[in-house]
C-alpha cells in the first residue's frame, strides 16, 4: 500500500469535502497496519470510513522512530528551533480550521460552532502558549558549603500519548505542546471511536517539517496500542486522558515494566453550588446548563451534581427545566444545534442505563430521560431530582447529558456533600458574598473551583484532578514541569588546603 493509497475524500453532511490520509503516522510517513477499523458517525450510526489498526509490530515501529529522533537530535535542538517549529504548527492549524473543524463534528457529532470556536482555536492557543516557553526553561543556582551546584531541566525522551473521543484536538495539544516544548518525542495513541482529526493534524505535523519520529500518530485498540504503549520499555511517560479503569491498566503496565511515569486526567462528578445570595440567578441557570450539557455532557469536569439553597431552589429549578426541555438536539453541522449525539452505541446504552438506574433507585426522572430521534444516539438532557448520596446516579460519572438537582440548607451541610465523592476534579460556587465563596472555595476538594461561572479553563492556570480524578496537570508551567526531570550538577570550590 502506497501512502497516497490510504488517502481518503470524505464529504461532510453540509457539503464540506476534505481530504484526510487513514495510515498510520510513523516517521512522517503513513503507512499501513495489520487491520483496519470502522469508524462510525453518531449522528447516524452509519460507518464514515476506516482506518489502520496497528498491532504490537507498529507500536514497536513508532516507538523506536521516536526513540531514534529524540537521541538522533531533538533531545538537543535549541529552543528556538522547537519554539519555531511549535508556531509554525499553530498557523497551519489555523489555515486549515475549517477541515479540522469538519472532520471533529463528523467523527465525533460535537456540534460545528463548537469545533469552530473551541475546540479548534484552544489546539492553536495551547502549541502557542507553550511555543513562548520553550525559551523560559531554567534552572537554579544553589550555592552553599564550599559547593557550587546548578540544576537543569532536561526530556524525559518518548513519551505516549493515550487520549479519549471527547474532544480529540483540545486532547492533542494538552500532551503535545508541553511535550514537545520540552524536548521529549511522542508517539500518540487516538481512540478507536475519533480517529480523523488526529491524522488530519499529523498531516500538518508533516508540513511544518519536524524532524521525521519527532510526532507520531497510531490508531487501533485500547488492548493492543494502549497496552503495547503502557509496558513498552522504550517509552519513558504515558500521559493519559480517559476513564479511570483504563488509567489502572495504564499503571498497572508502567508498574510491571520500566516503571515509566504516569499522569492521569480521569473523570469526575464534580458539585455546583448555587447559594441564595447568588448576585444573578438567570447567569447561574445558564452557566449551570452548560456545565451539565456542553458537549453531551461528555467533559470530564462537567457539573454534574447541582446544589441549590433552598431559597431559591424552586426558582432555579422551574428556569433551569424551561431551559432543558428548550435544548436543540441533532444534526450537528446546523448552526442552531447545541446538543449532538453520544460518541457511540455503547455510550449511549451506558447513559440510558444510568437513566433507569436512577429510576429504580427511587430518584424523580423530571424532565428528559428518552431517546431523541430515531437515528443515531442521541438523548434528551435529563434532570433526575429526590436524589439520595448514596444512590448509583449521585456518586457515578455518568458522562452524559444527565444532572441531579438538590436543595441545601447551609454552607456546612453543602460543602460536605460537594466532598463526599471519590473524584474531585472541578467545582464551582455561586454568591454575592466574597468570603463565603472564599471559604467554600478553600474547602472544596477539587483541582479546580470556579466562582460565579463554571468552565473558565485557560492555558495559563493549571488543571488537574484531587483524588481519583487523577494524577498531575495539565495547561501552564505545572504541565510542563510532567515532562521534564531534573538534573543537579554539584561543582566543589573549596581549594584543597581549605
Ligand atoms: P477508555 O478509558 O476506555 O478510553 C480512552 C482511551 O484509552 C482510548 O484511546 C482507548 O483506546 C484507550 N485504552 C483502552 N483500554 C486501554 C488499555 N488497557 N491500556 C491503554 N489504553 C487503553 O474510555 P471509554 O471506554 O471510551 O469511555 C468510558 C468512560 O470513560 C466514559 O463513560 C467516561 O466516564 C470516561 N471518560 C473520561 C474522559 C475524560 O475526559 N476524563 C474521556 C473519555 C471517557
Ligand atoms: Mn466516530
Amino acid at each position: 500500500m502506497t501512502e497516497r493509497s490510504l488517502e481518503t475524500e470524505l464529504t461532510t453532511p453540509n457539503g464540506y469535502k476534505v481530504t484526510v490520509n487513514t495510515g498510520l503516522f510513523i516517521n512522517n510517513e503513513f503507512v499501513p497496519g495489520a487491520d483496519t477499523i470502522s469508524t462510525i458517525n453518531p449522528s447516524t450510526g452509519k460507518v464514515i470510513t476506516s482506518v489502520q489498526a496497528a498491532e504490537a509490530e507498529q507500536v514497536d515501529l513508532a516507538v523506536e522512530a521516536a526513540y531514534k529522533a529524540f537521541y538522533g537530535g531533538w533531545k538537543t535542538t535549541s529552543a528556538r528551533e522547537r519554539a519555531r517549529l511549535l508556531l509554525k504548527l499553530a498557523d497551519l492549524v489555523e489555515r486549515d480550521s475549517e477541515d479540522l473543524a469538519h472532520l471533529e463534528t463528523l467523527d465525533n457529532g460535537k456540534p460545528l460552532s463548537t469545533s469552530r470556536e473551541i475546540d479548534v482555536p484552544s489546539l492553536a492557543s495551547h502549541l502557542r502558549y507553550f511555543a513562548g516557553f520553550c525559551d523560559k526553561i531554567h534552572g537554579k543556582t544553589i550555592e552553599t558549603e564550599g559547593k557550587l551546584s546548578y540544576t537543569v531541566y532536561e526530556p524525559l525522551g518518548v513519551c505516549a500519548a493515550i487520549i479519549p473521543w471527547n474532544a480529540p484536538l483540545v486532547m492533542i495539544s494538552k500532551k503535545i505542546a508541553p511535550a514537545l516544548c520540552a524536548g521529549n518525542t511522542i508517539v500518540f495513541k487516538t481512540s478507536e471511536l475519533t480517529p480523523l482529526s488526529s491524522l488530519k493534524f499529523a498531516s500538518l505535523v508533516k508540513e511544518t517539517g519536524f524532524p521525521p519520529g519527532v510526532v507520531n500518530f497510531i490508531t487501533g485498540y485500547g488492548n493492543i496500542v494502549g497496552e503495547g504503549l503502557s509496558r513498552h520499555m522504550k517509552v519513558s511517560k504515558v500521559t493519559f486522558t480517559g476513564s479511570a479503569p483504563t488509567g489502572r491498566a495504564i499503571m498497572k503496565g508502567a508498574s510491571e515494566s520500566n516503571l515509566k511515569r504516569v499522569s492521569l486526567e480521569l473523570g469526575g462528578k464534580s458539585p455546583n453550588i448555587i447559594f441564595d445570595d447568588v448576585e444573578d440567578l438567570d447567569h447561574a441557570v445558564v452557566s449551570a446548563y452548560q456545565a451539565i450539557y456542553y458537549n453531551s455532557g461528555q467533559v470530564c469536569c462537567a457539573g454534574s451534581r447541582v446544589y441549590v439553597q433552598e431559597g431559591i431552589y424552586d426558582r432555579f429549578v422551574e428556569k433551569f427545566k424551561a431551559m432543558t426541555e428548550a435544548t436543540k438536539i441533532g444534526n450537528p453541522f446546523i448552526q442552531e444545534t447545541f446538543q449532538g449525539p453520544q460518541i457511540s452505541e455503547a455510550q449511549f446504552n451506558r447513559v440510558m442505563s444510568y437513566i433507569d438506574i436512577g429510576k429504580k433507585e427511587g430518584a424523580t426522572c423530571f424532565v428528559g430521560g428518552n431517546r431523541h430521534g430515531d437515528n443515531g444516539y442521541f438523548i434528551e438532557p435529563t434532570i433526575f431530582t429526590d436524589v439520595k448520596s448514596d444512590m448509583r446516579i449521585m456518586k457515578e460519572e455518568i458522562f452524559g447529558p444527565v444532572v441531579t438537582i438538590s436543595k441545601f440548607k447551609d454552607e456546612e451541610e453543602v460543602v460536605a456533600k460537594a466532598n463526599d465523592s471519590i473524584y474531585g476534579l472541578g467545582a464551582a460556587v455561586f454568591t454575592s458574598n466574597i468570603k463565603r465563596a472564599i471559604r467554600v472555595s478553600n474547602a472544596l476538594e477539587a483541582g479546580t473551583v470556579c466562582v460565579n461561572e463554571y468552565n473558565m479553563f485557560s492555558d495559563d492556570c493549571p488543571f488537574g484532578g484531587y483524588k481519583q480524578s487523577g494524577i498531575g496537570r495539565e495547561n501552564s508551567e505545572y504541565a510542563l514541569l510532567e515532562y521534564l526531570q531534573i538534573k543537579t550538577i554539584k561543582i566543589n570550590i573549596r581549594s584543597p588546603n581549605e
